[in-house]
């Protein structure tokens, strides 16, 4: 669980992606044999700080979920169970397959999470569900939960 608002993660959150941009035009502007020298050195500073590259993207995770939650709720759509560990996010039109694989690549869940963020979290797109109820709607199934109703 982070320390920090939801909305200084908003905040965190806009500024890495303007910082991006930047970095992006920087990038740009390399020669190949600087690419090759930044990139060895990313190698080489990752495998000396395992533990910071954990710590990081742990951190920007739990943060993005924050926002998540504050928007969309902090339990399950369906049966109500509000451990955060047991939620996550869910495509309420059953395209999240489609929808990771269109992010592609490792870290596709947390893509998936940034591109609901980028679009607001729009409800009749996204929703929290616990990964019992996630699971059971695979397939465009009902949760057994709605069939017991
Ligand atoms: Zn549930
Ligand atoms: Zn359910």
């Amino acid at each position: 669980m982070t320390t920090l608002g939801v909305a200084e993660l908003e905040r965190l959150e806009r500024r890495r992606g303007q910082s991006r941009r930047c970095a992006a035009k920087h990038r740009a502007k390399r020669t190949p044999e600087e690419k090759e020298a930044v990139r060895q050195y990313m190698v080489s500073w990752r495998a000396r700080n395992p533990e910071k590259v954990r710590a990081y993207g742990r951190d920007r995770w739990e943060g993005l979920r924050e926002i998540m939650f504050a928007n969309l709720g902090r339990q399950c759509t369906c049966c109500g169970i509000d451990e955060p560990a047991f939620l996550t996010l869910d495509h309420v039109n059953g395209d999240g397959q489609a929808h990771r694989k269109s992010l592609g690549g490792p870290g596709a869940s947390y893509h998936v999470y940034e591109d609901a963020r980028r679009q607001g979290w729009p409800r009749e797109r996204y929703q929290v569900l616990c990964w019992n109820c996630n699971l059971a709607r695979r397939w465009g199934r009902q949760c057994p939960h709605r069939l017991l109703q």
